[in-house]
């Protein structure tokens, strides 16, 4: 395990956190790349012998550092902005093996995406097509497609993140998906590479994800039938993994499962998991300001908050909170909470906790959907990433200045 104490002290592989706070401060986010290597294996096993890609989505973490390390292990990438593919595209990774998804692409960005020279666009309704197909004239490009349908599969998750049903935003009807591909058949401008789908975030168990796979593998003969033939099946990301107490499948049995499914297909298998490679990679490294004592509860008044990990906030979400030494302060039962000016400003509550003025505490699985959905909220400046390596760590993104979040500001003249 990549997050472990070695006499008294909680670790980043070797390097013990609390030098890593005197060296970069805190709040800090601290990275283990062994942890996501090891997280990358395990897809990686599974998938031996078909072909298949890794196209890791970039919204979980995007931090240049994590895009290299992910790029070098051979991965591709999922994205769902043209920011996110100028990411990829900074860290080396290789735009023939992105797929970009997302409900919204504006002109611009699918203008990008082409010039780049994508792996597939992820369409997600017949606007799109239309679009897609307008910009990839203009451009003289054809543009290769995918249609990212809707299994209608109950991922069974918190419902911000549960997006193969119905009602959600995500994909095309799956009633529709076979007129949507002919329509893009008799379109010059696109061609057709493949179909995706993607259910939801933090699944626990494969049953929902292979019965996505068999919806989908019922399409693909559909379209075979119509003589639409298809490069890859993208099954989405969505693997879960542990904050509490959840029991949850091996990645190799979501992945088993699928490919099960798809046996005797020669589609590329692509998957696009984020948080289950990085989630756990990561805690978020933060020092106790002080103690009070309230009314009804105690809370340890930290120097990290909502603006830095807004998931218990947004989802109810559980991390684990855990000293980074073993200290001889008094045990209590606290909520811990930021400085921010909002109620929902808490990082966990009711815990039981030995911790002090001056102590450090590592909130830990906050790898993955932490940075990426930070913001500056009460003018906080985003706090500093740090790569862990070994014996040795490297600060990977500086900490922001509150200098830097008023630069682009202007007051009347
Ligand atoms: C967000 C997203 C993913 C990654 O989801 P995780 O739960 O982090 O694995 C994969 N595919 C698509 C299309 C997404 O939008």
């Amino acid at each position: 395990m990549s997050f472990e104490y070695h006499s008294g002290r909680l670790h980043a592989e070797e390097v013990a956190l609390d030098d890593i706070a005197r060296r970069h401060g805190t709040p800090c986010y601290v990275y283990s790349r062994a942890a996501i290597e090891s997280a990358y294996r395990e897809y990686s096993a599974a998938l031996a012998g078909r072909p298949a890609l890794i196209a890791y989505s970039v919204k979980a973490n995007s931090n240049l550092a994590v895009l290299a390390l992910i790029s070098r292990l051979g991965a591709g990438f999922d994205i769902v902005s043209g920011g996110e593919l100028k990411r990829v595209i900074a860290a080396g990774g290789d735009p023939r093996k992105v797929v970009f998804s997302g409900v919204g692409k504006t002109e611009d960005e699918i203008a990008l995406a082409l010039e780049a020279g994508i792996l597939s666009l992820n369409l997600e309704s017949g606007a799109e097509l239309e679009r897609v197909d307008a910009v990839a004239a203009r451009l003289g490009k054809v543009a290769p497609v995918a249609f990212r349908v809707n299994p209608d599969v109950d991922a069974r998750t918190h419902p911000y993140i549960s997006t193969g049903l119905k009602q959600n935003k995500f994909g095309v009807a799956y009633a529709e998906a076979e007129k949507l591909y002919r329509d893009a058949a008799e379109r010059p401008n696109v061609k057709i590479v493949g179909i995706g789908c993607h259910i939801g975030s933090q699944l626990t168990r494969a049953g929902p994800f292979v019965a996505a796979a068999e919806r989908m593998l019922a399409l693909v003969q559909q379209l075979d039938t119509a003589g639409i033939t298809l490069e890859h099946i993208d099954l989405g990301g969505g693997i879960g993994i542990r904050y509490h107490e959840e029991r949850l499948e091996p990645i190799g049995a979501f992945l088993d499962g699928a490919l099960g499914m798809l046996a005797g297909r020669k589609e590329t298998l692509i998957v696009d998991p984020g948080r289950s490679l990085v989630g756990n990679a990561g805690v978020l490294l933060t020092r106790v300001e002080l103690v009070k004592h309230g009314e009804a509860k105690n809370f340890l008044v930290v120097d990290a908050a909502m603006n830095d990990l807004i998931r218990p906030a947004l989802y109810d979400a559980w991390h684990e909170v855990r000293p980074v030494r073993k200290t001889g302060a008094p045990q209590g039962v606290y909520d811990v909470v930021g400085p921010v000016c909002e109620s929902g400003d808490f990082l966990a509550r009711d815990r039981q906790l030995a911790a002090m003025a001056g102590d450090l505490l590592a909130v830990m699985s906050a790898g993955a959907y932490a940075m990426t959905m930070s913001s500056n909220y009460n003018s906080r400046p985003r706090a500093a990433e740090v790569l862990v390596d070994g014996r040795a760590d490297f600060l990977v993104r500086e900490r922001e200045t509150v200098e830097e979040l008023f630069a682009k500001e202007r007051v009347l003249p």
